[in-house]
């Protein structure tokens, strides 16, 4: 029999009604038996996720503002939650020592994470499973790096003592003990990690949509569900902005091949999206696996005269970009010019530095910087080896008269990137999604 590890986002445990299908889910599937929980999300528009009021109160305290009201709002929703459940994991006792620390200014990660954990606890007692904390198990380092084999070693260990469990996500600790978190939705990582550590036979994903679409909803009306998707293919376009999992979620299940099912709560029989190792477009023959894209982004484009024949002239660029810990995305060149293409908040307010080192260092020719420039990535294993898929995407653009400022293929022609306007952005994902899907051309 197969072990399967299944996590639930926040809004499939926002209360004790979500808990009751997250109950049913499990009691479906006896292979069921890892179960991660992210802390409590919003149960209705406007609601307030746990997490959020956490990192609030501890601004509050942070600026000596008295943070009673949102703690109380935080501890009657747990209660409320417990008494709803029937369980009891002595929650005073718990809170009594949360609100310690958040007095002596233990800090945001040990504070944001109290979500994950009570809810873990309260899981737990609901399902009558064991409760593991990802304390101790899930490890970082002393910079707050993510130590992979030491945190699956552990994890691994642990977890064999206990035929089921619940854990909560999001957070491990450092070598001295302090508790550090993932990035926000970082319990989509634990997930994976323990599905790693129990070498599960799925890593399913509960949340509150079916899956993947080819489109972002909010700019294309009704876009096509995708069944199956490549890690590949996913990287690329949760990276550009599709947000349903955490994108560094792939990487503990890829290494041992176990496929992530991204599946909806609210829906339990829908089959959701399956992400593999090898998505075969020839399943259903699709060009096109999905459109993603994000705006503000800055393009500083350099030019010199026989830059093509100076040796180390890009190497010297990028390591001014370095000396000032800023990433790149992209980095077309021409023959005696090169561009860089940098998101605007990982700038900052460095632009005015950045330039002046440029123009110290590498002498251009010329330097122009275009600002407010949107990125969009049309992404699907399908598109390599097949002629046509180029000229039809730029034509789609050219029909809906959207300018197109830099282009950029991967090598492994899975992926290509337009640079556009800000203001041209839903224009073009909308004439993307229109060429290849609604007119029925994506075979
Ligand atoms: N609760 C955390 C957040 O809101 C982590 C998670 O839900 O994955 O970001």
């Amino acid at each position: 029999m197969g072990v399967k590890v299944a996590k639930f986002g926040g809004s499939s445990v926002a209360d004790a009604i979500q808990l009751a299908k997250v109950k049913k889910i499990i009691e479906a599937d006896p292979e069921r038996k890892y179960i991660v929980v992210s802390a409590p999300g919003k149960r209705f528009d406007g609601d307030s996720k746990i997490t959020d009021l956490l990192y609030l109160c501890n601004t509050y305290i942070e600026h000596n503002v008295p943070c009673d009201q949102i703690y109380q709002v935080i501890v009657d929703r747990f209660m409320a939650m417990e008494m709803s459940l029937g369980v009891n994991v002595g929650l005073e006792k718990e809170f009594a020592e949360i609100r310690t620390k958040l007095e002596a200014g233990e800090g945001p990660d040990y504070i944001a994470s109290r979500g994950e954990y009570l809810n873990a606890k309260l899981t737990a007692a609901y399902l009558g499973l064991d409760f593991v904390d990802a304390a101790g198990l899930v490890k970082f380092n002393e910079k707050g790096k993510f130590m992979d084999e030491e945190t699956d070693e552990a994890l691994s260990a642990e977890l064999a003592k206990h035929d089921g469990a619940v854990i909560p996500g999001f957070y491990g600790t450092m070598p001295n003990g302090k508790i550090k978190t993932f990035t926000r939705g970082g319990s989509d990582i634990t997930g994976s990690i323990v599905a790693k550590a129990v070498d599960a036979v799925i890593y399913e994903n509960w949340t509150d949509v079916h899956g993947f679409l080819q489109a972002d909803p909010r700019i294309v009306k009704n876009p096509e569900p995708i069944s199956h998707i490549s890690y590949a293919e996913l990287r690329e376009l949760s990276y550009m902005g599709a947000s349903v999992l955490h994108e560094n979620a792939i990487y503990p299940v890829r290494g041992r091949n176990i496929p992530i099912n991204i599946r909806n709560t609210n829906d339990p029989e829908h089959p959701g999206t399956m992400i593999v190792s090898e998505a075969k477009p020839e399943d259903d023959g699709r060009v096109i696996t999905g459109i993603a894209g994000s705006k503000d982004f800055v393009v500083i484009n350099l030019h010199k005269n026989l830059m093509s024949s100076e040796p180390g002239y890009v190497r010297r660029l990028l390591g001014i970009l370095e000396g000032y810990g800023i990433n790149f995305e992209h980095l077309p060149s021409g023959i005696d010019t090169v561009s860089v293409v940098i998101a605007k908040k990982q700038l900052g307010n460095n632009l005015g530095d950045v330039l002046d080192e440029i123009d110290r260092k590498l002498s251009p020719d010329t330097v122009e910087v275009s600002h407010d420039i949107a990125l969009v990535a049309t992404v699907g294993t399908g598109m390599a080896n097949r002629c046509g898929t180029a000229a039809r995407l730029f034509a789609a653009l050219a029909d809906a008269k959207v300018n197109i400022r830099m282009i950029d293929q991967g090598s492994s022609e899975m992926n290509i990137i337009v640079g556009v306007e800000n203001k041209d952005f839903e224009t073009a994902i909308r004439a993307i999604y229109n060429a290849f899907v609604t007119e029925g051309a994506n075979k």
